[in-house]
């Protein structure tokens, strides 16, 4: 039997996981195309990098309301051969930089390499981690001791909701049914999605 097929995680320089306040950190995750760049389909380089209004802002007023962001993707380009896992990897570390300079560090990206059909050789693999898959969101709470129950999912497709949802954090939203001012999100503890009476 080979090993299940686990997600990629690329982290800052120096911040290995699971240190600080473990169990009491709440994070925001965000989904990447769609959410932090406009999706341009399989933007892997700079010069295809286009923010999407508002991402910056966003992030500041969780990273003020006590969140901080991790990064879930699903890279199936990596799996289709579009581009190497090492150009990803090195592509998300200037998209790490990008975000430290703007004052909002991202604690975390982690990435789904596979695709059940498209994928070439050792990627082409059913695996857990490709939303709607709960893989990713599950290893983020294992590395950082996270209780998801107590943090909050932004996609910009149902699967990046289902994944939340079978992971069981706590609020997950589309970012097209965020309001205007995404920041009102984190004026108060965020709202359960299913309250009890
Ligand atoms: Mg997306
Ligand atoms: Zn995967």
């Amino acid at each position: 039997m080979n090993p299940p097929p686990r997600p990629g995680v690329v982290l800052p320089a120096g911040g290995p996981p699971g240190s600080a306040a473990a169990g009491s950190r709440k994070v925001l995750f965000l989904d990447r195309d769609g959410v932090i760049n406009v999706d341009h389909g399989y933007v892997h380089t700079a010069a295809q990098t286009q923010w999407v209004p508002g991402i910056f802002e966003l992030c500041a007023a969780a990273r003020d309301a006590g969140y901080a962001p991790i990064v879930v993707t699903n890279q199936a380009g990596i799996a289709r051969g579009y581009y190497t896992e090492a150009q990803f990897v090195a592509y998300t570390r200037w998209v790490h930089g990008q975000f430290a300079q703007r004052g909002v560090p991202l604690l975390a990206t982690y990435y789904c390499p596979h695709h059940p059909q498209a994928g070439i050789g050792a990627y082409r693999v059913a695996c857990d981690c490709r939303k709607p898959g709960p893989g990713m969101l599950l290893a983020a709470a294992k590395d950082f001791g996270l209780r998801l129950g107590e943090c909050v999912l932004i996609g910009d497709m149902p699967s990046d909701l289902q994944a939340a949802a079978a992971a069981g954090v706590g609020t997950a939203r589309l970012l097209a049914d965020l309001p205007p001012l995404p920041a009102t999100l984190f004026a108060g503890p965020p709202p359960p999605d299913n309250p009890t009476p």
